[in-house]
């Protein structure tokens, strides 16, 4: 099948190049001239394990183009997917501008029927807004041409993205007839093998579904952190709470970690988003605001603990960081925790010296050029001339160190651990003063 992606971040380009990997011939556009030269030079302008080689072979076996030629993407594809971003506006609402930039964009050049799919995460009520932006141009341009409109949004996981998108939990398919439903049931038909994955629904449904899902896991770690909290207070280990609770099936294990807070490109903005939503229309969804609220609050405790260690004295430290990314195996930065504790530790008068697996050069580009940090090429580096070390991101190097490299090189042994990655008493016993989330009346 012919298939046209609008975006070539980290949605557009798992799409492009997953759907490319089972046969069809997919084009993927963007209005970043930069990233599509890169990308037609063989080189991947973001970090997904696996990508790089999906999108070799597929662009070796011409069924994965890049361009930034909007009339040829709309001639290409029957499906024409959108998957720009949906930044957070000054008042939390999503900002739909990319995205009706594209379906104008569609609506310019429509000749024959297309299939506009929206992967982005949208409020309810967008495909209507994308349905009229499309209509309008086809009525100045005199051109009368059907189209349908699709809610199928993307619950891809960054680091995981790959898997996901081949192997999905649900494909959720938001249609108002059954023509197109059909049609994208065709689609993905090669990942819906196992079993049916399909969940069919109406569009506005569809577009509350993402959200849902993301508040819904947005909502497990606040509530996790705010018990960790509690239980620094109460003098109990949050670990051993999380595994008595996660033992219920009802609850499970999975997503109820404690740490420094979420971040990243989705549930931040996206449960801002929601809760915007619910306030234009008359309802106030008290517990999006007490996540929210919650997380803001999260991001700043390894800060505290590092300034309360210190006597609030922290002008002229030096701070190793493990983990800039806001998650293990992705280069995102977006509304990473490190960049709330790094800008604190700034303010107060330390230095960084910081370690991330994939990350730094999206830190060098976010940061710059500056005295206060400096961006080492391994984790052992970082600690030369450290007065303590504190972990922001759980990436597999950091879980089992040579902990006697690290008492070796740092000048008070202190480790501030925003991720719980190891056993209070096993520091202890190395002669470490470990500070972890909720672990007990020390922490
Ligand atoms: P991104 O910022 O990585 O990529 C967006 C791309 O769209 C950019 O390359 C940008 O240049 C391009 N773009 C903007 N306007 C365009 C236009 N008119 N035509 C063509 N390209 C254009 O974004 P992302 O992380 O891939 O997210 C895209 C959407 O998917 C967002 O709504 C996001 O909430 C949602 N989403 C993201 C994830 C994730 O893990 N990143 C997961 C699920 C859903």
């Amino acid at each position: 099948m012919k298939v046209t992606v609008f975006g070539s971040g980290y949605v557009g380009l798992v799409t492009g190049a997953c759907l490319a990997e089972v046969g069809n011939e997919v084009v993927c556009v963007d209005i970043d001239e930069g990233k599509i030269a890169r990308l037609n030079q063989g080189e991947v302008p973001i970090y997904e394990p696996g990508l790089d080689s999906i999108i070799e072979r597929n662009m070796a076996a011409k069924r994965l183009h890049f361009t930034t030629d909007v009339d040829f993407a709309v001639r290409h594809g029957l499906f024409q997917f959108i998957a720009v971003g949906t930044p957070p506006d000054e008042d939390g609402s999503a900002d739909l501008q990319y995205v009706l930039a594209v379906a104008r964009s569609i609506g310019e050049r429509m000749e024959e029927y297309r299939i506009v799919v929206n992967k982005s995460t949208v409020p309810v009520g967008t495909a209507d807004k994308v349905r009229q932006a499309i209509n309008t141009v086809l009525n100045d341009r005199q051109k009368p041409c059907e189209f349908d409109v699709v809610s199928n949004p993307e619950f891809l996981k960054e680091g995981a993205a790959i898997e996901d998108f081949m192997k999905p939990d649900r494909i959720v398919v938001g249609a108002d007839n059954p023509r197109t439903t059909e049609l994208l049931r065709a689609l993905y038909a090669p990942f819906n093998r196992n079993h049916d994955r399909l969940v069919c629904m109406d569009i506005r449904s569809a577009e509350l579904t993402k959200y849902a899902a993301n508040a819904m896991l947005a909502t497990k770690i606040s509530f996790m952190n705010e018990l960790a909290n509690l239980a620094e207070c109460l003098g109990a280990d949050i670990e051993q709470v999380r595994v008595g609770i996660g033992s219920d099936p009802r609850i499970g294990y999975h997503f109820i970690y404690p740490g420094c807070g979420y971040g990243g490109s989705c549930f931040p903005k996206d449960v801002k988003a929601l809760e915007r939503t619910a306030r234009d229309v008359g309802y106030q969804a008290q517990l999006l605001q007490a996540v929210e609220d919650v997380n803001d609050r999260q991001k700043l405790r390894l800060f505290e603990k590092v300034n309360d260690y210190f006597k609030g004295d922290l002008k002229g430290k030096t701070l190793a960081l493990w983990g800039l990314a806001f998650k293990p195996n992705t280069d995102d930065m977006r509304e990473a925790s490190s960049r709330v504790i790094i800008e604190a530790l700034w303010e107060a008068g330390a230095k960084v010296q910081a370690f991330d697996p994939v990350a730094a050069h999206e830190a060098s580009r976010l940061f710059g050029n500056r005295s206060d940090l400096a961006l080492s090429d391994s984790p052992e580096a970082t600690l030369k001339g450290a007065d303590g070390l504190i972990i922001v991101t759980e990436w597999n190097v950091f879980r089992s160190p040579d902990f006697d490299v690290i008492k070796a090189e740092l000048s008070s042994p202190v480790i501030f651990d925003g991720r719980n990655l190891y056993d209070p008493a096993r520091m202890k016993a190395l002669g470490f003063d470990y500070f972890g989330i909720g672990r007990g009346a020390s922490s």
